[in-house]
């Protein structure tokens, strides 16, 4: 059976390690916060006192860490002890340009790397059904693809590496946008008169139609239910939505691709974060509309 480092046991990684944990592999984990190790301990990850001793026997080794710069660090000490042949999975949401460096400096040393963040948050995390978006060779996304088969329900490979961080900004940025317009359109509709429930029933089902009014509704009492049934209390937390967001004006920037919406979108979610909304549901956006009486 196979040994795989997992680093970084936060929110999302500690129930990931523990589903791999659950379909019986052995599970070496590393994370500086004394809390995230313990909790790791007690479903059964071995802890470990550093990635050069979680990398240096695993077959595969998963990253789930806040940032480019900290995947970037910790991949340099893997890069150092992992055996040739190990696959390395990069599960955080980092830039375009952190992750191609990422692969690079395993693919230097010998070892095989996908860039493979998800969708589904902390609840598809703790069921198994995260989506993941995979970057990088064929080969590599081969040897990673059991691994991900157990985090995860679905998984679909984009493209060489940086493919998959380049799919899950790009996603990201549309949800930000539509999520701002759906609000936009029932804080309008109520202004006429019109009830949240004829909204949502002609929306729904007409060209209006998307994610963030059919699934995810952000009027409370219409649609499935959602966090605005629930306070917007997190699902996914404005702040998470305002760092892709940040990420996609990044990577258009470096691209020189126009995306005034995009850029638009991370404006009001910064506002919305500073005014402390970070860890609101994202579709809690609603509330900072004001009216212009
Ligand atoms: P988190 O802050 O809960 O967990 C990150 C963990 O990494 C922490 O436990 C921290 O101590 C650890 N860490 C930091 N530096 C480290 C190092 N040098 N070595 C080892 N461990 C280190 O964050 P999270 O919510 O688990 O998110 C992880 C990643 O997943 C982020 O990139 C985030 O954007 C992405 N993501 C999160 C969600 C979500 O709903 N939480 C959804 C999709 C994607």
């Amino acid at each position: 059976m196979s040994v795989i480092g997992f680093i970084g046991l936060g929110n999302m990684g500690l129930p990931m390690a523990t589903n791999l944990v659950k379909a019986g592999y052995e599970v070496q984990g590393v994370d500086p916060a004394p809390q995230a190790l313990k909790a790791a301990q007690a479903v059964g990850v071995k802890a470990c006192g550093s990635v050069g001793v979680a990398a240096a026997k695993a077959d595969a080794i998963i990253t789930m860490l806040p940032n480019g710069e900290i995947v970037l660090k910790v991949h340099e000490a893997i890069a150092e002890a992992a055996g040739p042949g190990a696959v390395l999975i990069d599960s955080s949401t980092i830039d375009v340009a952190s992750a191609r460096q990422a692969s690079q400096m395993a693919l230097a040393a010998g070892l095989l790397a996908v860039d493979a963040p998800v969708s589904g948050g902390v609840g598809g995390a703790t069921a198994g059904t995260l989506t993941f978006m995979a970057g990088g060779s064929k080969e590599a996304f081969q040897k990673a693809s059991p691994f991900l088969d157990i985090m995860g329900g679905k998984t679909v490979y984009c493209g060489e590496a940086g493919a998959g961080q380049a799919a899950k900004i790009c996603n990201n940025m549309l949800l930000g946008i539509s999520m701002i317009g759906a609000c936009e359109a029932f804080a309008l509709a109520d202004k006429l008169g019109l009830s949240a429930e004829a909204a949502f029933n002609v929306i729904s089902t007409s060209s209006g139609s998307c994610w963030s009014v059919n699934t995810y509704c952000p009027v409370p009492g219409v649609g499935p239910q959602s966090p605005a049934d629930n306070g917007y209390e997190a699902g996914f937390a404005a702040g998470l939505m305002l760092k892709d967001l940040k990420l996609a004006q990044e990577a258009a920037r470096s691209s020189r691709q126009a995306t005034p919406l995009g850029h638009q979108a991370k404006e009001i979610y910064q506002q919305f974060v500073e005014a402390g909304g970070g860890e609101v549901d994202f579709s809690g956006i609603i509330r900072s509309l004001k009216s212009e009486d």
